[in-house]
């Protein structure tokens, strides 16, 4: 490509001997060999120009490659240390992008708490005799070596994961995945690869939801898909090729630019969820908290072992009946209640009725999710307000199961 004034792969300019930080902070900015512009160019176009018809150009159809979107791939590919990576249109695209490499006879070990949209989709692949899928509690590995079939493929692990921020260990999935000739899809959504990176412990494939902490701004719909050998990146590009769920050419650009401050809002993101999590321990209105980076939290050695922060997720389980959440999760006013997370600003929801409304009712309940759990997605905000702002909401809370028992007991008399 060295005719092209565009270089689809930056890392070969940027030096690789740089900190993330600094290779993020410049991202891009050697993508355009015309005018060398510092911000990476969107091209904005379909198609590209042939200058015969004796070999093919650098890029010739937008849904097949583009330089904008080329640029992003080997950003993300080199955070997470894979050979390369393929960004589609959303978390749920790279999700099915992946899944779409194997046939429809395999069987797949899935964790039990996984994201309820990728859930709902191997459900709905399993009853058209697509795929069979197992929900095992990976948090216990040996349940990975107890449900392997002579036609398991592989195994699709989320860790944190969501919403009770379960760990599970990548190492351990990893050995046993090996043993077994299977491959490990790690969905890397919750932490970036900033704080996690599966490949480094044995994973196969890694997908994000770049909607979340990667883009961080709440206005992109994103996903990819990063692959650990580059045989692999041709098999998910050939997939996301055939089916179309390559991304836009602004969506990439937009997801690079938030790249660029993944770190400075990470770290930020991280020490407000840390005082978060603290305050929601010690409110008698809180029954637990989950968050990793609690000492109290089961998995806090191992995400010590194996992520290189908390991240910004926290769920608890507060006290009180339905009327009292619902009273929570309409009083804040600097968290927004909405699904989602990894954005610049705070985010409240409730999973059972919420993000989680498309998993059966069954796996949400196996999972452990009552309708008293909420979930948190700690903004960058001031922690002072952050706090204030759950004060006042748990007290809404505790003032609507006062009022109501007092009004029933009052009825009683
Ligand atoms: C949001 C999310 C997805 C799906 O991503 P979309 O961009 O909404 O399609 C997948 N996995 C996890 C963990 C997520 O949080």
């Amino acid at each position: 490509m060295a005719s092209s004034p565009i270089s689809s792969n930056t890392s070969t300019t940027i030096s690789s001997e740089l900190q993330a930080q600094t290779k993020l902070a410049l991202a891009g900015q050697l993508t355009d060999g015309a005018y060398k512009s510092v911000s990476l160019p969107i091209y904005q176009t379909a198609i590209f120009r042939f200058d015969d018809t004796d070999g093919k150009p650098a890029y010739d159809y937008s849904r097949s490659g583009n330089p904008t979107r080329a640029a992003l791939e080997s950003t993300i590919a080199d955070l997470e240390g894979g050979a390369g990576a393929v960004c589609v249109a959303s978390g749920m695209a790279a999700v099915a992008t992946v899944l779409a490499l194997y046939d429809v006879d395999a069987h797949i070990i899935c964790s039990h708490d996984c994201y309820g949209g990728t859930e709902r989709l191997l459900t709905w692949y399993k009853k058209q005799g697509k795929l069979d899928v197992s929900y095992v509690d990976l948090t216990d590995p040996l349940n990975l070596a107890l449900a392997l079939r002579p036609e398991t493929k592989a195994v699709w692990v989320e860790t944190p994961s969501n919403p009770l921020l379960r760990i599970i260990d990548l190492q351990k999935v990893g050995e046993i995945a090996k043993d077994a000739g299977i491959d490990v899809i790690v969905d890397n959504t919750f932490l970036s690869p900033l704080l996690q990176r599966p490949i480094d412990f044995g994973a196969d494939f890694v997908v994000h939801s770049t909607t979340k902490y990667l883009n961080g701004h709440s206005d992109v719909i994103g996903g990819v898909v990063v692959a650990k050998t580059k045989e692999n990146r041709e098999r998910a590009h050939f997939a996301a090729n055939a089916t179309g769920a390559t991304s836009a050419p602004f969506d990439s650009w937009l997801v690079l630019r938030g790249l660029k401050t993944l770190p400075l809002r990470l770290r930020q993101h991280e020490e407000n969820a840390q005082t978060v999590a603290r305050y929601l321990e010690s409110h008698s209105g809180v029954k637990k908290v989950f968050y990793p980076g609690l000492e109290s939290h089961e998995g806090h050695e191992l995400a010590k072992k194996q992520q290189k922060g908390f991240g910004g997720m926290v769920s608890f389980e507060v006290i009180g009946d339905a009327a009292a959440v619902r009273a929570l999760l309409t009083s804040t006013k600097v968290f927004t209640l909405a699904e989602s997370l990894g954005g610049v600003e705070s985010l409240i929801e409730q999973p059972a009725t919420m993000s989680h409304a498309s998993m059966r009712p069954e796996a949400r309940e196996e999972a452990g999710i009552t309708r008293n759990v909420i979930r948190l997605s700690v903004g960058i905000e001031h922690i002072d307000d952050l706090i204030a702002d759950l004060e006042q909401a748990l007290l809404a809370a505790s003032c609507s199961t006062t009022k109501r028992s007092t009004k029933s007991s009052a009825t009683h008399v």
